[in-house]
């Protein structure tokens, strides 16, 4: 199973979708349990995947050298704002699995959202990455909102050549009053994201002609689904199926985000075992009458429950899903096609490779 281990609520940014506000009404500012605890709850999985979280998990490099030394099986992830990577041992860097740096796209759109200097300073912290040697999967990881060019922005962080895969999220159904980063959502939708969705389409499609597959996150992941059947019906980033957020006091959260809500806590690690969290919970409302469940598997937990933008606000970003995975089905026979012709197996575009974290469904 994969466990989102936040170690700080602290990030040192403020973005304009999240305004890092640390509250220890919510959850300890730093993480306060015992290690051992930690050590004895983890131990009960096999095969665990660790993904550091915060805040920014890069505020506190000692409790992941030493998670990293307590669990030397475990597979590693990072969620991090790239800001501190350097803080960070080569050897530690190397032992990562997947690393994901949030970036938004072109320097001003990431400063834009992000502050001032903000691009520039993480890309210098992708680029230490690189030079330790890291072999594995380095994402860029975006957040998507009205400021966003869906092709301009997935286009350029792919041409950088530094990055792995890029993924993005959509600004959506996190925030109350709804869609406050957009002067008009449903006209950026239609006339915006939509156009530039195919565009970015069409472009990864001429790439797969000539043997690329380009590593865009969601196009890979989907089409994956599709082609494949895999995991099927089920929300792609797992939470509370088989993948579990642990608040820095040791609560068990489905869905590492939302400390504050009742719904959202499954179990403690003082008490807890692994094999009994499996699917905690599960989406439920407009979800189980929908016929793109399969392939959209809910989407996102947090927003099933919470519902923030009312009925109507989610069902608009449900048009967004049914819209990408309409058009993926459309180019899914081409795809095949395609890597038939390069002898590029399915392998070639299953993403994610292991429970990394990316949720795949924007
Ligand atoms: S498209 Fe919307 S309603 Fe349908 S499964 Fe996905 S999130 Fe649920
Ligand atoms: S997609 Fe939603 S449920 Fe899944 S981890 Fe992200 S916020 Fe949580």
């Amino acid at each position: 199973m994969l466990y989102y281990i936040t170690l700080t609520q602290v990030c040192g940014l403020r973005c304009k979708y999240c305004q890092n506000t640390p509250d220890p009404g919510i959850q300890p500012i730093r993480l306060n349990y015992d290690l051992s605890i930690l050590r004895r709850f983890i131990s009960m999985d096999d095969d665990p995947i660790i993904c550091f979280y915060g805040g920014d998990p890069l505020m506190e490099p000692e409790l992941i050298k030493g998670i990293m030394e307590m669990f030397p099986e475990a597979k590693f992830v990072i969620q991090t704002n790239g800001l501190r990577i350097n803080g960070l041992d080569r050897d530690l860097i190397r032992r990562f699995s997947t690393i994901l740096v949030s970036i938004d796209g072109r320097r001003e759109v990431t400063d834009y959202y992000r502050g001032v200097g903000v691009y520039d300073r993480v890309l210098e912290g992708v680029r230490y990455i690189r030079r330790c040697g890291f072999e594995g999967d380095l994402v860029a990881r975006m957040a998507v909102s009205g400021h966003t060019d869906i092709y301009m922005d997935v286009r350029h962080l792919i041409e950088l050549g530094l990055f792995d895969h890029v993924h993005w999220q959509l600004d959506v159904l996190w925030d109350y009053p709804p869609a406050q980063r957009y002067n008009d959502f449903k006209a950026w939708l239609y006339g915006n994201y939509f156009p530039g969705i195919n565009k970015l389409l069409d472009w990864w499609l001429d790439e797969l002609a000539d043997g690329n597959v380009l590593g865009i996150a969601p196009f890979k992941g989907i089409l994956y689904r599709i082609l494949t059947g895999y995991r099927l019906g089920l929300l792609p980033c797992g939470s509370g199926i088989d993948a579990f957020g642990i608040t820095t006091d040791g609560r068990i959260l489905a869905c590492p985000i939302a400390p504050e809500y009742k719904f959202n806590v499954v179990g403690h690690i003082s008490s807890s075992k692994p094999g009994n969290l499996y699917g905690s919970i599960w989406v439920d409302g407009p979800c189980l009458d929908c016929s793109y469940l399969d392939l959209c598997g809910g989407r996102c937990l947090f927003a099933n429950k919470t519902m923030l933008w009312g009925v109507d606000g989610f069902s608009l970003v449900c048009e967004s899903v049914k819209f990408l995975i309409d058009r993926l089905i459309d180019v899914a026979d081409y795809v095949k096609y395609c890597l038939e012709v390069h002898g590029i197996g399915m392998e070639g575009i299953k993403y994610p490779p292991f429970l990394n974290s990316i949720e795949v469904i924007p």
